[in-house]
């Protein structure tokens, strides 16, 4: 009973019937639950059929821009319309490309505070996208020290987690962990407590081995988990059983808040 915190149906099929057909398979395949992402409200708009079917699957919402949208008072209060509409639970993914940089670094982070401060009005968690970026993104997590959330696809070192666990958010691990070649990250997360990590596939980005290169899918996420476990030599099970403790504490954190 696999928890995913990351993945975007509307990515992995087009229409909503094969969506749902996507995350039934999962949880047959032993998906628990987990967060479908949006990375726009105009993408959560075009697919809001499909929320009273994910409502009752227990599967989470989320919706934020990506870094790739140009900041304004406009898209920020957009934003704040759907979440409210649709009852979202995080704002995400936000947060800083500097690999891909679709828009400058200075508009980058304009957006990513602007979202952070929607955040903070709404009391909801964040999930964060930070890549080739470390230094602004801390920063700017730095300067809204009560919100908090998901460092989603961790990518980095274990001075990077330190930090990001100074200031109270999770870590979450993608299938790029299981491969050979990521021995940074193999180190790293060992020096992430077990109650602070979280697992994702970003479906249906980074397959986890032994689906490299292919199609990835919610329930991909044991493999990650399995992995995790023979490099943390921990019990898979116990593993599976904190994170999804881990799961309900971070939903309890943000639901006793309204
Ligand atoms: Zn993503």
């Amino acid at each position: 009973m696999f928890v995913d915190t990351h993945f975007h149906l509307n990515m992995i099929e087009e229409t909503i019937e094969k969506q749902i057909q996507t995350i039934k398979n999962s949880i047959y395949e032993g998906l628990k639950t987990g967060t479908n992402i949006y990375t726009s409200p105009d993408a959560l708009e075009q697919n809001k059929d499909i929320l009273p079917e994910l409502e009752e699957l227990g599967i989470k919402i989320a919706c934020g821009w990506y870094p790739e949208y140009t900041p304004s008072n406009e898209i920020i209060e957009k934003l704040e319309e759907v979440i409210k509409k649709y009852n979202v639970f995080a704002i995400g993914e936000i947060g800083l490309e500097y690999y891909r940089m679709h828009k400058p670094k200075n508009e980058q982070i304009e957006l990513f505070e602007m979202q952070m401060e929607l955040a903070r009005k709404l009391k909801k968690p964040v999930i964060i996208h930070s890549r080739d970026a470390f230094e602004d993104t801390i920063n700017v997590l730095r300067k809204y020290k009560d919100v908090s959330g998901i460092i989603h696809c961790f990518s980095g070192t274990k001075e990077m987690i330190k930090h990001y666990l100074d200031i109270g958010y999770y870590i979450s691990f993608a299938g790029n962990l299981t491969f050979k070649n990521a021995r940074d990250l193999h180190e790293a997360i060992k020096y992430v407590p077990i109650d602070n990590i979280f697992f994702e596939t970003d479906a249906p980005f980074l397959a986890p081995t032994p689906f490299r290169g292919q199609k990835n899918y919610p329930h991909f996420v044991k493999y990650t988990y399995a992995f995790a476990a023979q490099l943390l030599n921990v019990d898979l099970n116990e593993l599976v059983f904190t994170v999804k403790e881990n799961w309900e504490r971070f939903l309890n954190q943000y639901s006793s808040l309204k």
